[in-house]
């Protein structure tokens, strides 16, 4: 990367350019370079490093296929925005009442943040 340097900037989504900024210690020694979008003043970072850091329902399921001694969970399926997890709340068995919130297979009290291995998703 270079000052000058053609990118699509990722923040402002704008055909831009790089700018650079030099970063000096306090004895006036070079610390960093970091490179900004010089239209929306984004900092832009190298894209080699722009390997996409595992999302968190991957990880969870590595965590999970991990506790079940490394066997995949194949069945588990996340939904795009997986981040809700299992939660009884998307459930399509989940009961909702004022008092008592229920589990439709288990007919048993559950909390909307429960999850269970028998979670179906709503199809709402
Ligand atoms: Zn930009």
């Amino acid at each position: 990367m270079k000052s000058g340097e053609k990118i699509l900037c990722p923040h402002c989504g704008e055909k831009s350019f790089l700018k650079e900024k030099k970063c000096f210690d306090d004895s006036f020694a070079l610390k960093e370079v970091t490179f900004f979008c010089a239209l929306c003043g984004g900092e832009i970072r190298n894209s080699s490093e722009k390997s996409p850091a595992p999302s968190k329902a991957a990880a969870a399921a590595e965590r999970l296929s991990a506790l079940l001694g490394g066997e995949k969970v194949a069945r588990v399926t996340f939904a795009p925005e997986a981040d809700d997890g299992h939660f009884c709340l998307h459930c399509r068995n989940f009961i909702k009442h004022p008092f008592m919130n229920r589990c439709g297979l288990t007919l048993k009290e559950v909390e909307a943040t429960d999850s269970c291995e028998r979670f179906e998703k709503s199809e709402e």
